[in-house]
C-alpha cells in the first residue's frame, strides 16, 4: 500500500498535522516514538489557550484523545521511531513523461524500527532532544544518577542533593520542581548571571530557600562509584576547582533537533534545523514538509509547533491534489 502521506512524530505538530489530514481524507500513517512530545516532560503549562493552567500530561492527553478520534481516518502507531527516509522517486521538475505512464509525483520510503513504509508526501514532525554536557561521568552515569527530564525523574530524588546544569528556562524550570522533592538543589550557571531565563522564573529560583545558585561556574565532571556521587565545577573568574557532594545531576541545557533519519535528505540552518518555507513548510524537498521545533521557526511555543502542523497539514493536501 502506498499512503498519501506519513508524519513522523506525535507531539503538538504532528498531532494537529493528523487531525487536520484526517479531516482532509488524505490517506495518513502517523508515525511517533512516543505519542504526547515534549508536554508530556512539562510541568505547569500557562499559555496555551482555552487553558489557563493545565499539567503537561494532560494536555498531552486530551491532544491524544483529540486525534484518536479520527482513528477511522488516519492509521496511529505509537512506539515506533523512524530511522531512514529516502526517495524511491524524484518528482518531476517540470513537465510530465512523454509516454503519460506516471504523473509526476515523488514517492518516498519511510524505514521504522518494525516495518518499512511508501508515500506520497511526509510531514516531519520530530521535535528536539536534550542536549548533552559531553563531559567525563555524563555517560557512565547516565539514568544512574545523570538525568535530563525534571518531570520524569524529580519524584526519584526526594530528600536528596541534586545539581542541576543550566540556567535557561528549562533549568530553573527544573529547579522549581524539585523543591518540591529534593532536600538540597544546587544550580550551575556557566555565565556570571541569569541571561536567557525569564524574570519570574529567576524571582521564584532566587527565594526558593533550598536552591543555591552558582553562577560563573563550568561543570567539568561528574563523578561516582556505581551511583553519581560528586559534581565538579570551575569558577569562571577565579578558575579555582571545586567539587560538591550530590546524588543526581539534572542536565538542562537545551535541545537539538531529532532528525537523524532525514540528515541526507533536507536542507538544514547553521543550528541543525530543517529550513521550511513560511508560507508552505515545505521543506527545499518537493513532497517533504516540516513543522514544529525541528523547523528553522525561531520560537519553540506549543501553541506555535500546533499551528505549523496545521499549516503543513492543508499544504500536503494543496501539494496532492496539485499532482
Ligand atoms: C520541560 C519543558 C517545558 C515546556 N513548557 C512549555 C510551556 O509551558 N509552554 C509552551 O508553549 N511550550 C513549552 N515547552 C515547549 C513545547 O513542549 C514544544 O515547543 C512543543 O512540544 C514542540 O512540539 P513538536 O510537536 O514540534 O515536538 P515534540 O513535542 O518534541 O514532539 C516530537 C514528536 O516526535 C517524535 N519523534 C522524535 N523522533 C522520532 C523518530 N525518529 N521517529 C518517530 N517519532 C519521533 C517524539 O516521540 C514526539 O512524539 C516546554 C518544553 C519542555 C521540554
Amino acid at each position: 500500500m502506498i499512503y498519501d502521506l506519513i508524519i513522523v512524530g506525535g507531539g503538538p505538530a504532528g498531532i494537529t498535522a493528523g487531525i487536520y489530514a484526517a479531516r482532509k481524507k488524505i490517506k495518513t500513517l502517523l508515525l511517533a516514538k512516543q505519542l504526547g512530545g515534549q508536554p508530556t516532560e512539562a510541568w505547569q503549562i500557562e499559555n496555551y489557550p482555552g487553558f489557563e493552567s493545565i499539567l503537561g500530561v494532560d494536555l498531552a492527553k486530551k491532544f491524544v484523545d483529540h486525534l484518536n478520534k479520527f482513528k477511522n481516518d488516519i492509521e496511529i502507531k505509537g512506539g515506533e521511531t523512524v530511522c531512514a527516509v529516502q526517495p524511491l522517486r524524484e518528482p518531476f521538475s517540470e513537465s510530465p513523461p512523454e509516454n503519460g505512464s506516471r504523473s509526476n509525483d515523488a514517492l518516498f520510503e519511510v524505514a521504522t524500527d518494525k516495518n518499512k513504509y511508501q508515500t506520497r508526501s511526509i510531514i516531519i514532525a520530530s521535535g528536539v532532544l536534550p542536549r548533552k554536557l559531553g563531559i567525563p561521568g555524563e555517560e557512565e552515569f547516565k539514568n544512574r544518577g545523570v538525568v535530563y527530564c525534571a518531570t520524569c525523574d524529580a519524584p526519584l530524588f526526594k530528600n536528596k542533593i541534586v545539581s542541576v546544569v543550566g540556567a535557561g528556562n528549562s533549568g530553573l524550570d527544573a529547579a522549581l520542581q524539585l523543591t518540591k522533592y529534593a532536600s538540597k538543589i544546587y544550580l550551575f550557571n556557566k555565565y556570571p548571571a541569569f541571561d536567557k531565563a525569564d524574570k519570574e522564573y529567576i524571582n521564584e529560583v532566587e527565594a526558593a530557600s533550598t536552591v543555591t545558585i552558582f553562577n560563573g561556574a563550568l561543570v567539568k565532571e561528574i563523578r561516582g562509584e556505581k551511583f553519581v556521587r560528586s559534581l565538579v565545577w570551575e569558577n569562571t573568574e577565579t578558575h579555582e576547582i571545586q567539587e560538591v557532594e550530590t546524588d543526581g545531576v539534572f542536565v538542562e541545557i537545551g535541545s537539538r533537533p531529532s532528525l537523524q533519519f532525514a540528515r541526507d535528505l533536507v536542507e538544514f540552518n547553521e543550528r541543525g534545523e530543517i529550513i521550511v518555507d513560511s508560507q508552505s513548510n515545505m521543506t527545499t524537498v518537493p513532497g517533504i514538509f516540516s513543522a514544529g521545533d525541528v523547523t528553522n521557526n525561531l520560537h519553540k511555543q506549543i501553541v506555535i509547533a500546533a499551528g505549523e502542523g496545521a499549516k503543513a497539514a492543508l499544504s500536503v493536501y494543496e501539494y496532492l491534489r496539485s499532482k
